[in-house]
């Protein structure tokens, strides 16, 4: 059937500026890593694309890699969006990356400028776009010079190709730094940093949110349920067929997982003291920074974005809530 966006799209959903840009982003974006693939059910890949442009999720994030196979998530999306979303194109922000490997030889993966702009050429091609919104350096590439793989995101942009630029997994401040700094004397600012953050995983604490927010610079974090793990699907023990029961997750190594779940049921009893469940409250944790703009969410069921939308505004957290998680994840 064709579909027709709900009228009421963006009377719940919130949007905040996107560093110092003129571009807002809605508190919750859908990820396309994983369920978009050819491996998955097309019918439910478009049921989640409606049901999160129909919530005032204007933000689809995806990579060349995004399948399996690589690849396969960008066609299967361009054929939703031709089929379902032609007449939406100037209410969506669509995302796309290169970093990781996508072709064999020399010229497949990281920062050269031959690799992200054949990679975006590629991209385009299978969602069928003249133009993604933001084109990202989906990693730091330390053999390439960062000017090489910032000149690339600026002819990006200059070509018309994509609107803005943005890097992802620049952990280092001072490498995330100089790639800002970089951007912004060739003239295209950085308008975003991607990196994964969620309770279990706090690296970006340290220097780099504040660094980011000090430049200007956006946030959209990633795997903010730490891929499922915190959300209530794993508190009685890890289902084989369930996504973390195949992850390679530091949390869920055989030595490890034991502790982990600890931590999560401990975590879980906060979020109900709270009255969320653990995957609103994870959600709600992440968007309380100043520095986060919006969480990339995945979702292999409409009800789990339908679960989260509540978190966009959430109760903030008390001090005593923050420090209760802070040592249930042995802070
Ligand atoms: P999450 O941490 O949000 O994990 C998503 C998974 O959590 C879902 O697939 C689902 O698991 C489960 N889930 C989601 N909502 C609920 C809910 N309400 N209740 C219970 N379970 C729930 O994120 P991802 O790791 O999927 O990453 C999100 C996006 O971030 C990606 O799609 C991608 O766009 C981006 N990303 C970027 C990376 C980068 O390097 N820049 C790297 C990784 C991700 P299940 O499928 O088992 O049902």
């Amino acid at each position: 059937m064709t579909y027709e966006a709900k009228n009421e799209r963006y009377e719940t959903m919130s949007y905040k500026r996107c560093g110092h840009s003129g571009l807002k982003l809605p508190r919750l974006s859908l990820g396309l890593w994983h369920n978009f693939g050819d491996v998955d059910e097309l019918e439910n890949s478009r049921r989640l694309l409606r049901y999160a442009f129909d919530a005032g999720i204007t933000h689809f994030d995806l990579a060349n890699n995004y399948g399996p196979p690589p690849g396969s998530a960008e066609r299967n999306f361009g054929r939703i969006l031709a089929e379902d979303f032609g007449s939406y194109r100037d209410e969506l922000i669509i995302s796309s990356k290169a970093g990781y490997h996508m072709w064999s030889g020399p010229y497949g993966e990281w920062g050269s400028r031959k690799y992200m702009l054949a990679s975006l050429d590629q991209s385009l091609e299978r969602m069928g776009l003249d133009y993604v919104d933001i084109f990202y350096s989906h990693r730091y590439d330390p053999e390439t010079p960062l000017e090489e793989t910032m000149g690339a995101l600026d002819t990006a942009v200059r070509s018309g190709k994509a609107l803005y630029a943005g890097i992802s997994n620049y952990y280092d401040p001072e490498v995330f730094s100089r790639a800002v700094g970089i951007l912004q004397e060739l003239g295209t600012p950085c308008l975003i940093h991607q990196p994964r953050y969620s309770m279990l995983d706090r690296k970006v604490e340290g220097q780099l949110l504040a660094t980011q927010e000090k430049l200007g610079v956006g946030s959209i974090v990633f795997s903010p349920l730490e891929q499922g793990i915190l959300t209530g699907r794993y508190l009685d023990g890890i289902p084989e067929d369930s996504r973390a029961g195949r992850s390679d997750s530091p949390f869920l190594q055989p030595d490890k997982v034991e502790e982990t779940m600890l931590i999560v049921r401990e975590l879980n009893q906060i979020a109900r003291d709270r009255g969320q469940s653990l995957a609103q409250m994870a959600i709600s944790w992440v968007l309380r920074q100043s520095a986060v703009t919006s969480a990339v969410i995945g979702a292999s069921r409409v009800e789990q974005i339908e679960d989260l939308l509540p978190t966009v505004d959430a109760a903030e957290f008390s001090d005593e809530e923050l420090q209760a998680i802070d040592q249930a994840c042995g802070l």
